[in-house]
């Protein structure tokens, strides 16, 4: 089938400019009157943060305290930037647990592997971005401070409702 050319006319050398100038002045003056607020004042506001967003990690404990990781290795070997370091150990049991479990935030790329693949959602990432630190070292989190965190889980994306936020 063929189709329809639409033959465009191209606007002529003697046509004004002083409309379109006329409507971009508009605009400007329309962004002055309008009360146009731009600059935020962090920290005293802070924007409301989406419950997907996957930012600083957490551990998640038993009613006891204790870390709820049984040390199974899978996140570390999930992990596409390698920047969780995990000790298993055993107690007396057998029941296993990380000895020492860390992560490196600064390496991680927030890819939210870890969480997904976590058998007992033992690892989560979590809705939280202030982090900055004065040194690198402060970036590994080790056992202790991931379990004293308390901003709220990422949520995981629902297959079952793929538009979810
Ligand atoms: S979010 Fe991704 S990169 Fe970060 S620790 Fe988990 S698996 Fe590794
Ligand atoms: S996947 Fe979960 S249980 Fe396994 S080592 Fe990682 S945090 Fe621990």
């Amino acid at each position: 089938m063929a189709g329809s050319v639409k033959v465009l006319k191209r606007p002529g050398t003697e046509g004004s400019y002083v409309r379109a100038a006329s409507k971009g002045l508009g605009v400007t003056l329309k962004h002055m009157i309008r009360p146009y607020k731009v600059t935020q004042q962090y920290p005293d506001e802070k924007w409301e943060l989406a419950p997907r967003l996957r930012g600083t990690h957490r551990m998640a404990v038993h009613e006891d305290g204790r870390a709820k990781c049984v040390g199974c290795g899978l996140c570390p070997t999930v992990c596409p930037v390698n920047c969780i370091k995990l000790i298993p150990a055993e107690d007396e049991n057998g029941e296993r647990y990380a000895a020492i479990y860390e992560i490196d935030e600064f390496r991680c790329i927030f890819c939210g592997f870890c969480q997904e693949v976590c058998p007992v959602e033992a690892i989560h990432l979590g809705v939280h971005y202030e982090n900055a630190e004065y040194s690198r070292e402060r970036w590994v989190y080790d056992l202790e401070r991931l379990t004293e965190l308390e901003h709220p889980y990422t949520a995981l994306w629902d297959p079952a409702d793929p538009t979810s936020q």
